[in-house]
């Protein structure tokens, strides 16, 4: 450890300007305390304003005046940002843009040290015939009754704990101290730490790994042996057992004396599936999540920087877990939209991990279902190592699924929104008292423009991303600003069955009510949802088979098992399918596999039904057959004509302003800005747009995006650094907020 007379501080306030570091003086008495990562107060500004601020380096040298370098006033007990994560918050601030404090408070989760809970209790300090003679001595006099019941209790119990003495037992303190003083009890204190997990008993559940599942697990740990560390890519089915094998490679590296993260979205980290590691991991496996506590997880990041802990599980966060000793981390669902932060810096858990491992000497274990295009690739390319797992490790059949074409369905005079095909089954199921579960992937809707009768889709003619339609009667695309007039016919067959495409969970729920007045419905999406436990309970009552028939968002789809589900309706796949963004087939993909993945987890075998108005949609067709090769392959072209990352790479900037006119101004300033930047550099990149985002408007504050295309990362990098150099130096844009999205996953 070094210490300096100086400390670069970086101020505590998230405002761009601030954006740098300022020198102070550490004064002599906090020489040892004030180290990198410290947070400290000082004296900032005219006013001496007191003020928060992290120390990100030391030196001995004033790089100013010595007469105008302000002192620290004092060091906080905060825990200390390790200096590894410093760089890493430097990193995620070049790499994926906002300012330097914005990164450190991703890398620091827990902000003030919060008071540890101390238990005290009460024990026994004499034999048990000696407190037995003591009992009855003091029942035998007067006034002496709080102190019969606590030897009472102490008799029983040999400890008790001091706030139920005092509470439950209503001893008076003045009591527990004369026992204590005459030596016949003593009160103990022991920190604990508020553990989330209660306890449960501890079974080792090992099952016997299949061969496919021992060859990973022998391959990586031999590497890991080894000192080789880099990044795997586990590519299995759901169910295929992919939990299993990390658990026994965890079990491998812990054994080596090193610390695992475990990262799963935080819908997926259910109960179920932290027993399973609590079973056989016991209490060296802790949780993260967004529902506990400061103080919850400020004891989970100091267990885990005191060496108390091997494993830490938990949603995107949990990535910045200071541990001392890192040896692996895993990403489930590695596909996941969650694991981009959709607040500034913008970062992506799989890169930020990657670099993370590089800098601790660690492994990265990816492992998905539907890997995203991006790891795919760099697996493809030799930059991850690829492996696959493509059986259920029970021997559960894959579900049937069948594509309805809801263009001939209208031929047929059906304008209901349930095929034949899934009017038929559902009866069937009702009948059988089987579930079922009605999916609506409205995820990034848009309101996208189709023809009923061909399913021909209005698209942008330079981005070949479809058009939505907007209030002023327009179709417009969202990456390009394109326009044109909302079409009366059909550009391709000439039918007037053409509009903007759309429908609701409720009215879904009341269609469902209409045609199936028996069956018993339960609806799940943001608007049941919204009470504390909506959630919980819906799925509870529908475990239950309090209800017949489930209609959902995606919600309904990730990660819960439904026993007597065989059935699974997916109402509109093109809903997702044309949401106005090149991840959008992608995205339909890994829904449509998801769902599938509902129907006939047990017992019982699954059907689903996928209704659409493209059946022969390489998305639909593929994810009908499971095949996601075939889905990658197809995709990746698409990918590649129209430079979409993971070939190229997009940097989205976000312009935002309460004044319309003032975002409107600024988004093509910073768009000729980058122009000019592109064309002086001789760099290859492409502007595209200024155009309203597709939500043109939160809060009465206007959105208007620009993108950039490059192929290279790096100078995309220097695109960035220059434009935020000039909206950050130039008087325009005092009205004006801009952000930047690398390779952005959610629509704007
Ligand atoms: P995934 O994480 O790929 O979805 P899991 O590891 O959760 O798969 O496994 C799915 C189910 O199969 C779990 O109930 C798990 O206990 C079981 N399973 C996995 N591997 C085996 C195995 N080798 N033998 C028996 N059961 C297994
Ligand atoms: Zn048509
Ligand atoms: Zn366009």
């Amino acid at each position: 450890m070094s210490y300096g007379n100086y400390a670069d501080i970086i101020i505590d306030i998230s405002h761009e300007n601030l954006d740098k570091t300022y020198q102070y003086a550490i004064p002599e008495e906090f020489i040892t305390k004030a180290v990198i990562g410290s947070l400290v107060v000082v004296p900032f500004g005219k006013g001496n304003r007191q003020i928060n601020g992290y120390i990100i380096d030391l030196s001995s040298e004033p790089k100013l005046d010595v007469n105008l370098i302000k002192p620290i006033i004092r060091v906080e007990d905060a825990p200390v940002i390790e200096s590894h994560l410093i760089y890493l918050a430097y990193w995620i601030k070049e790499h994926f843009g906002g300012t330097i404090n914005d990164a450190l408070k991703t890398v620091m989760p827990v902000k003030k040290a919060v008071k540890i809970k101390e238990q005290r209790s009460i024990r026994l300090m004499v034999e048990n015939q000696k407190a037995k003679d003591l009992f009855y001595e003091f029942q035998s006099k007067k006034n002496q009754a709080a102190r019969v019941r606590l030897l009472g209790a102490l008799l029983e119990k040999k400890v008790l704990d001091y706030d139920d003495a005092i509470h439950k037992l209503k001893i008076p303190r003045s009591t527990i101290l004369s026992l204590e003083k005459k030596g016949i009890t003593k009160t103990v204190s022991k920190q604990v730490y508020r553990n989330p997990i209660q306890e449960q008993e501890i079974s080792s559940s090992k099952v016997i790994l299949n061969p496919d599942q021992q060859q990973i697990v022998d391959d990586i740990i031999e590497e890991y042996k080894k000192g080789i560390r880099t990044t795997y890519l586990i590519h299995g089915v759901t169910g295929s057992g992919k939990t299993e094998v990390y658990m026994e490679i965890i079990s491998s590296v812990i054994a080596q004396g090193k610390q695992v993260i475990l990262l799963i979205p935080e819908i997926a980290l259910t109960y179920q599936t932290v027993l399973r590691f609590y079973r056989r991991f016991g209490d060296r496996v802790s949780i993260l999540n967004s529902k506990m506590s400061q103080g919850e997880r400020y004891d989970q990041s100091l267990r885990a920087k005191n060496g108390d802990l091997d494993i830490i599980i938990g949603p995107r966060s949990a990535l910045f877990t200071p541990f001392m000793n890192l040896g692996l981390i895993i990403i489930d669902e590695e596909h996941e939209n969650s694991y981009k932060s959709e607040t500034t810096p913008k970062y992506h858990a799989v890169d930020v991990a990657i670099k993370r491992a590089e800098l601790t000497g660690s492994s990265v274990i990816l492992g998905s279902a539907t890997p995203s295009l991006e790891s795919y690739n760099k697996a493809k390319k030799g930059i991850y190592q690829l492996y696959t797992l493509n059986k259920r490790a029970k021997e559960a059949l894959p579900p049937k699924v069948w594509i309805a074409d809801l263009r001939e369905e209208l031929k047929n005079k059906n304008k209901s929104i349930f095929s034949m095909k899934l009017k038929e089954l559902i009866t069937d199921r009702l009948e059988k008292k089987e579930q079922v579960m009605l999916f609506l992937n409205r995820r990034g809707y848009a309101g996208f423009i189709s023809c009923r009768s061909c399913g021909h889709v209005i698209k942008c003619p330079h981005c070949d991303i479809s058009l939505t339609s907007h209030n002023n009667g327009r179709v417009i695309c969202h990456y390009c600003a394109y326009e044109e007039g909302m079409p009366k016919r059909c550009p391709s067959c000439g039918s007037k069955y053409i509009a903007a495409f759309g429908t609701g969970t409720q009215k879904v729920e009341e269609l469902v009510k209409k045609e199936f007045p028996h069956a018993r419905t339960l609806r799940m999406d943001t608007d049941t949802t919204k009470q504390k436990g909506g959630h919980e309970a819906i799925l509870k009552a529908f475990s239950e088979h309090r209800a017949d028939i489930l209609v959902g968002t995606q919600m309904i789809v990730k990660g819960h098992d439904f026993p007597k589900v065989t059935l699974v309706g997916i109402i509109a796949a093109d809903l997702s399918l044309h949401a106005g963004d090149f991840r959008a087939g992608e995205r339909t993909f890994q829904l449509l596999c998801q769902a599938a993945g509902r129907a006939g987890r047990d017992a019982l075998p699954g059907e689903v039904v996928i209704q659409t108005y493209q059946p022969e949609h390489y998305s639909i067709v593929t994810a009908a057959e499971g095949d996601y090769i075939s889905f990658y392959n197809q995709e990746i072209l698409y990918r590649t004509m129209m430079q979409y990352p993971p070939v190229a790479h997009i940097l989205l900037l976000l312009i935002t302003s309460k004044v319309e006119k003032e975002a409107e101004k600024a988004s093509v300033l910073i768009g000729k800005a980058a122009s000019h930047f592109v064309e002086e550099h001789g760099l290859k990149a492409t502007v595209i747009g200024p155009a309203p985002a597709a939500v043109t408007k939160i809060n009465d504050i206007y959105r208007r995006i620009l993108y950039i295309k490059h192929n290279n990362y790096e100078e995309l990098i220097g695109i960035k650094n220059y434009l935020e150099g000039y909206y950050k130096f130039s008087e325009y844009f005092s009205k004006c907020h801009l952000q930047f999205d690398f390779n952005p996953m959610s629509g704007y």
